[in-house]
Order: structure tokens, then C-alpha cells, then sequence
């Protein structure tokens, strides 16, 4: 018997009655995540880990239903034992793990293996059966270390500074804003961030994360001197908007693992393209598919065909778990013909 199945709402499972990451309103719900997508309004229950608690209420509503567990910590609900386990994607990002019967399945939301000091990270759980994303499943996505990734953001913004332009870099405002605000060199200058950023930088710090000073850009007039060394931190709908105009002379960056792809940067119209992902890169994947131990493995949103096919030659029993989660790295604007272009 399948703990997990997918079903119009969402993914459910049968015995306990409940939903993962529900697309549609349901009465009970558990949380992998606060990413819009896979945390929706309009539940009656939520269910999720206690880091991420602060994200959840201040974007679904102080008010919300919420019940929350440290991770690893259990819960008996008609029979099936519930945990959540570090999925090390952005602050309180978990992953399910369901026990029935001695039958385990584990719901991994959206993971990432490479530890990057603003959540926990990731922990492999093993498993009967594993329910994985595949945004990045496609051979070519293979992440270079982070600490390379931030040594390139800053000499990019440490040489638009020397010539006395603004830097603003554009990424998604939860998780990717607090992440590279963690990792960057925040002794270059000062740091602005975009009002979509700053709320979240909040309650990143309310939660004992550690980020460098920021200046709500707001309360910065325009060509305040301020802003010639300043990096700017916005979200993806700021670029190219009237917003930017307040800067004069700016250089504008994307950070994104869709910049792995040749001709994304190009495609945004931004001068640099920085690849960073909150997402597992393909050998991630297949190691954290490997350390669960799983046989069977559910293929959720991103290159499914391509994964499926992979573990299904690996000798695993692989298949397609129709959802609709979206993207949380926003796409490249040209996604069907860059993909195509990569591949080949
Ligand atoms: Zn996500
Ligand atoms: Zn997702």
C-alpha cells in the first residue's frame, strides 16, 4: 500500500489522512517548506518544522492554524509516525519522513547538500521510498563550490565600486537575499536591501541567523552617496523596472542556477550571471537518492523524464508524481529553447 499519492489537492496519504505541500485548500496540511508554492493559503491545519515557524506566519498570516515539531521530533497521527529531517533548501525547510507499519517513505520538498550557514543542513533519511524535486536533473547542472561563487560576487562588486557604481544583484528575495547576504564580503561596503528582502532579513535574524547590517532602500534618496559602493540586494521583478532608476550608474548581476545556462544571462539582460542554487545539482541528487536507500523514488517538479529515465538504468523502480509546484530560482525567460540548447 502507497503512504503517499497524488491526488487533485495534492500529495496525500491515505492513512493519515493529511497533505504535503497541498496546492489546493485542504483541512489538514504539512509543510516542507515556506517557498509560495509549496505553502499556501487557505488550509485549515498546518503542520511544519519549528525554524520555520517566523516564515510561515509572516507570509501565510500571524493567524495561521500552525502546529510545529523540532526536527527529528515524533508524531503519532492515525497510525503513522511523522518526523521532519534538514533538507538544508532555505530556513525550516524540512523533509517528511512517514512510518506505517514499518513501511517508510520520505517527502524531501526541495533540498540542497551543500551546507550555506542559514539553515541546517541537509541529513540524509533512509527510506523505502523517496520523494524527490529535479529542478536542476539534468547532467549539465554541477555546482562549483560556493565560496567561489561569493569570491566572484565580490570582486565584481569590489570593481564597480572602485568605479564608483552602484552593484544591485538580483535573486529571489527568501532564502537566496538571506543566503548571499550571509556569504558575501560585507566589509566592502554598504549593503542595500529592496523592500520584497529586507521583512525576511527580519526573520532570518529573529531566528538566530547572522547577517550583516542592511539599509532598507527606502530610506535612501536618490543618488545618495551612499550608493556608489553599495551593493544592492532585489528581487527579479525589480530588474529593468523604474525602481533601478534611483541608482544613476549601476552594474546589475543575477544570481541564479539557471545562469549555468549558456545565453540566460544575456536572455535577463543583466552584466553578470552568477550561478548559484538552492537546489541539489544533478550529482547531488543522485547522492542524496543513493543515501536514502530508497528502491522506489518519486520523481516531483523539474527535468522528470530525464531522472526518471536515469534510476530507472540504475536499476531503481523510478516514476513520475504529477504535482505543481513551480520554481523558486526563476526560470530563464526563454526556458523551452535554452533548456534545448543545453542538452544538445
Ligand atoms: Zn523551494
Ligand atoms: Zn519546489
Amino acid at each position: 500500500m502507497d503512504l503517499v499519492i497524488a491526488r487533485p489537492e495534492g500529495l496525500y496519504c491515505p492513512v493519515g489522512d493529511f497533505y504535503i505541500d497541498p496546492w489546493r485548500p485542504v483541512e489538514r496540511s504539512i509543510i516542507t517548506h515556506a517557498h509560495g508554492d509549496h505553502a499556501r493559503m487557505g488550509n485549515q491545519h498546518y503542520l511544519a518544522a519549528a525554524p520555520g515557524e517566523g516564515i510561515l506566519r509572516s507570509r501565510l498570516g500571524q493567524g495561521i492554524n500552525l502546529q510545529t515539531l523540532a526536527y527529528g521530533e515524533r508524531l503519532l497521527h492515525h497510525g503513522v509516525t511523522l518526523s521532519f529531517h534538514p533538507a538544508g533548501h532555505v530556513l525550516g525547510s524540512a523533509q517528511v519522513r512517514l512510518e506505517y507499519r514499518g513501511e517508510i517513505w520520505v517527502a524531501s520538498g526541495d533540498y540542497k547538500i551543500e551546507p550555506d550557514g542559514t539553515c541546517t543542513p541537509f541529513e540524509p533519511v533512509r527510506c523505502h521510498t523517496f520523494i524527490t524535486e529535479s529542478t536542476f536533473g539534468l547532467p549539465i547542472y554541477r555546482w562549483q563550490p560556493q565560496a567561489q561563487v561569493f569570491d566572484e560576487i565580490n570582486q565584481w562588486w569590489q570593481a564597480n565600486a572602485a568605479e564608483k557604481k552602484t552593484s544591485v544583484l538580483l535573486c529571489y528575495a527568501f532564502g537566496k537575499a538571506q543566503r548571499i547576504l550571509h556569504g558575501i564580503d560585507a566589509s566592502l561596503g554598504p549593503i542595500v536591501a529592496h523592500g520584497a528582502v529586507e521583512p525576511l532579513n527580519r526573520v532570518y535574524r529573529e531566528a538566530g541567523i547572522h547577517l550583516p547590517p542592511t539599509i532598507y532602500a527606502g530610506d535612501i534618496e536618490k543618488n545618495d552617496p551612499v550608493l556608489r559602493k553599495a551593493l544592492v540586494i532585489a528581487p527579479p521583478s525589480a530588474g529593468g523596472s523604474t525602481w533601478m532608476r534611483r541608482f544613476g550608474d549601476f552594474s546589475d548581476g543575477f544570481a541564479s542556477g539557471w545562469m549555468r545556462l549558456r545565453g540566460s544571462r544575456r536572455r535577463r539582460g543583466v552584466d553578470r550571471g552568477f550561478v548559484l542554487s538552492d537546489h541539489a545539482d544533478w550529482p547531488g541528487l543522485l547522492w542524496a537518492i543513493e543515501q536514502s536507500g530508497a528502491q522506489r523514488v518519486m520523481v516531483t517538479h523539474g527535468s522528470v523524464a530525464v531522472l526518471v529515465r536515469h534510476l530507472c538504468e540504475q536499476g531503481l523502480d523510478a516514476q513520475a508524481f504529477d504535482t505543481e509546484y513551480g520554481d523558486d530560482e526563476e526560470e530563464p525567460l526563454a526556458a523551452e529553447p535554452a533548456l534545448v540548447e543545453a542538452r544538445s
